[in-house]
């Protein structure tokens, strides 16, 4: 195997890309967007994740970009606190390796680790993907066919890859029956290193303030997933507006500056499960295969492990494509699946749906801290072990061959 084309240059993508010209591949990373998308919300590198890009010499960097949280502070409608909780306490997480930095910095990142010795198209996309016996026939949008001896998808949620090979989306999409919006917002709100939560039942507004960086807002809401062109972004836009129309807190001026904002953002909270997440000489990664959605918190961590292991079995099997594949997600397949189901734990902390389940949530958020003091484990036990239920294979290859 000499050639690899991979789409998406997000986490999966680079991170796969990375490994595999250690192992010696001509990689090409193609991306639709027309560069690395920056900027975003904060994601987390948790447990085995945190252990890959060590791996990979990028520990300092990734470090360097904590957002430092300091902490996460529950308000009701009426701004009273319920609780403000650092997020060792809440998630419990003294007990893993654990990093949250800006999704923009982790992506730019990959990209400077990468780019020198990748081929990257940005501004393109497959449209066509034929696969022979003498290798997989690529045609793109713009650019001319090509063929290849493999072709990975670590295109996210919405995978272009995945549609081309395995059909529509629809069967494979598990929606968690809620929404959400995110956008920048600058930050009037005097928000340092911290992020504020307002649930009402069935809806959240979030503020996420990362050192000087704008402040990401977040809506979510409950309810069946509403049948919306992606690209009706005026109809995306009404839609949050008629749910959270009327809520007090910030509401009524995130609801104003979510129209001006650049980059609103919308889609329905849900997972991807599939059966199989490889056919003949074409395979998915990352969010593609095994999206678990943000209320896992673990969508970053899976893809950037589930990367590792498809790149470590690719370099295990150079001559034998139909070996690889399988071993990746023979390896993998329990761990993501672990992880995708730590979105329903999550749910109940972020996303209550009903007065009762409010109530309950926010009494357990004031007694965080004493259970904490007895030594009481909290959601993050659950975290830490679907963080690190893998173990690395070793990357049969230490050095870059040229
Ligand atoms: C609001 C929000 C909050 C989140 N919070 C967290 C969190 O707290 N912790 C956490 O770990 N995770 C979080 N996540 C999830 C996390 O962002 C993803 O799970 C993770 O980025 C997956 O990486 P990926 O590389 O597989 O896919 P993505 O990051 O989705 O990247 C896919 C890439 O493919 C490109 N692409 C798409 N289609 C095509 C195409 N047809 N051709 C070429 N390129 C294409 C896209 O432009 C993109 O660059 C959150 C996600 C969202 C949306």
């Amino acid at each position: 195997m000499t050639s690899v084309l991979i789409s998406g240059a997000s986490v999966a993508g680079p991170v796969l890309a990375f490994w595999l010209r250690r192992a010696g591949v001509d990689v090409t990373v193609v991306e639709k967007a027309d560069r690395v998308r920056g900027g975003g919300y904060p994601i987390d590198l948790r447990g085995v994740a945190v252990d890959v890009v060590e791996r990979m010499g990028l520990l300092e960097p990734i470090e360097a970009a904590r957002t430092g949280t300091r902490a996460l502070t529950f308000v009701s409608e009426r701004d009273r606190t319920i609780a403000s909780l650092t997020t060792e306490t809440l998630l419990g997480e003294q007990s893993i390796r654990a990093i949250e930095l800006p999704r923009g910095d982790l992506t730019e990142v990959l990209w400077e680790a990468t780019r020198h010795d990748v081929e990257y198209v940005f501004d393109d996309r497959i449209t066509a993907l034929d696969d022979r016996d003498d290798g997989v026939h690529v045609s793109f949008r713009r650019g001319g066919p090509r063929v290849f001896d493999l072709v990975i998808g670590a295109d996210g949620l919405h995978s272009g890859v995945r549609g081309l090979t395995f059909g529509p989306e629809a069967p494979f999409r598990r929606d968690l029956d809620a929404c959400y919006a995110a956008f920048s917002v600058p930050n009037v709100f005097g928000l340092d290193r911290e992020a504020v939560m307002m649930n009402v039942p069935g809806r959240s507004a979030t503020l996420y303030a990362v050192r000087d960086q704008p402040v990401t807002a977040l809506f979510s809401f409950a309810g069946p997933t509403p049948t919306l062109d992606h690209r009706d972004t005026e109809g995306q836009l009404r839609l949050v507006e008629h749910v959270f129309g009327g809520l007090g807190w910030r509401v009524p001026d995130l609801l104003v500056r979510m129209r001006r904002a650049e980059d609103f953002y919308f889609d329905t909270v849900s997972q991807i499960r599939m059966p199989s997440w490889t056919r003949g000489r074409v395979g998915l990664v990352g969010d593609a295969a095994f999206a678990p959605s943000f209320r896992s918190g673990q969508g970053t961590s899976i893809a950037t492990v589930g990367a590792y292991v498809l790149a470590a079995e690719i370099a295990a099997h150079p001559d034998d494509v139909r070996a690889a594949l399988p071993a990746y997600e023979a390896r993998v397949r329990g761990f993501a699946t672990a992880n995708q189901d730590l979105a329903t734990s999550g749910a109940r902390i972020t996303s209550p749906a009903t007065p009762l389940q409010l109530w309950t949530r926010n009494a357990l958020l004031r007694s965080l801290p004493a259970l904490e003091r007895l030594g009481v484990p909290s959601q993050g036990g659950a975290i830490g072990r679907a963080a690190n239920a893998l173990t690395l294979p070793e990357m049969p290859v230490p050095a870059l061959v040229p």
